[in-house]
């Protein structure tokens, strides 16, 4: 600090970036918890990264994840990528979006923040100060990008033409990454559906599937816990709160939940599908052994008590497709009569001081 403020500049050295492409078309049944998972699979390939302690091998530690090629993710889309970027110790992480899709986002934001002041939220001229930020971003959006001549340490190309079925992670490592069919048939005791890894489209595709079960006919026990509160409450609205009664689910209040580690806990050495960041030894519960995986391949595994084939899986995943339009809707709390009426009574917005 005192250098900076003796010579009015702080230099600071910027980590090298990894970058990792996209290209082609994501193939039926393929989530975008797949491609979280893709990413150490295909550097697993590239000899980037390895699985074992002993002389560990982590191209991504200490260095910036840029990711491209999904410009047209929505940025709650966006999270479910970058949140991962800490279990590949990444310094941090870029996604390239499209400007439609940050700008969708911002204006959400800003009706959900104006909903807030509303309803006594503080600080208030805080979160106008944010509401104002976001408004002058919205009158003239600009993105940065990287330049064309970018340099990168290295460069991770994934062709979603050649990923065609579902990407876990093994117990108990988050780089462990193997496809399906390698692990297809492994018994399932238990299933956590929540964490910063999920969103209420998730929460909608399992309701969609315990549905059409018969009350109580559950192979494994299933843990719910959707990230936010206002998730609960549209899920509540929609009444899937009732289909996951029924189904015999058990409910865990928004927020982290199992993934925190320091709630509700697994069983001791049961073995676990969840969507959770990480499935780091004993962190979901003593012994367990945890395989990571999407929502959808986790809501099967919580019906069928066991990892589907990947024949089963897509079969499942041709009713979610079906349904897609309906199940991932995103909070775009903008187009919410709810929070829009709540938010027209926040005008004008204070200018800062
Ligand atoms: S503990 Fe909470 S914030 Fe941390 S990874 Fe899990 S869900 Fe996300």
């Amino acid at each position: 600090m005192a250098f900076a403020a003796a010579t009015g500049v702080m230099p600071l050295d910027m980590p090298e970036s990894i970058l990792v492409r996209f290209k082609g078309k994501r193939q039926p049944g393929v989530t975008l918890r797949d491609l979280v998972h893709a990413i150490p699979y295909y550097a697993i390939q590239k000899g980037l990264l390895t699985v074992e302690k002993s002389g560990k091998k982590n191209a991504f530690s200490g260095r910036v994840l840029e990711i491209e090629g999904l410009e047209d993710l929505t940025v709650e889309q966006a999270f479910e990528l970058s949140d991962a970027s800490a279990e590949r110790s990444a310094a941090g992480c870029t996604i390239t979006l499209s400007e439609d899709s940050v700008s969708e986002y911002l204006k959400s934001n800003i009706t959900l923040l104006k909903w807030m002041i509303a309803n006594g939220y503080g600080d208030k001229r805080t979160i106008e100060r944010r509401i104002l930020a976001m408004e002058e971003w919205l009158a003239d959006p600009s993105l940065m990008r990287a330049d064309a001549d970018a340099e990168y340490a290295e460069v991770i190309e994934i062709d979603l033409e050649q990923l065609k079925e579902p990407v876990l992670c093994a117990p108990n490592d988050p780089d462990d990454a193997r496809l399906l069919s390698e692990v297809a048939g492994q018994s399932i005791d238990e299933v956590f559906i929540g964490s910063c890894m999920t969103n209420i489209g998730h929460f909608r595709a399992a309701g969609k599937l315990l549905e059409k079960q018969p009350a109580g006919s559950l192979k494994t026990k299933l843990w719910l816990a959707p990230p936010t509160k206002m998730d609960q409450h549209q899920l509540t609205e929609e009444g899937y709160y009732g289909i996951y009664g029924r189904a015999g689910a058990r409910m865990e209040m928004p927020g982290c939940s199992l993934c925190m580690g320091n709630q509700a806990r697994v069983a001791a050495k049961s073995t676990v599908v969840s969507t959770s960041t990480r499935n780091f030894p004993n962190r979901l519960g003593d012994g367990a052994d945890v395989f990571l995986a999407s929502a959808e391949l986790a809501a099967v595994a919580a019906v069928e008590g066991r990892l589907p084939s990947v024949d089963e899986y897509r079969r499942y995943m041709g009713e979610f497709d079906a349904m897609a339009g309906e199940i991932y809707r995103y909070m775009n709390f903008h187009e919410i009569e709810e929070y829009q009426k709540a938010a027209s009574n926040v005008i004008p917005v204070a200018q800062e001081a």
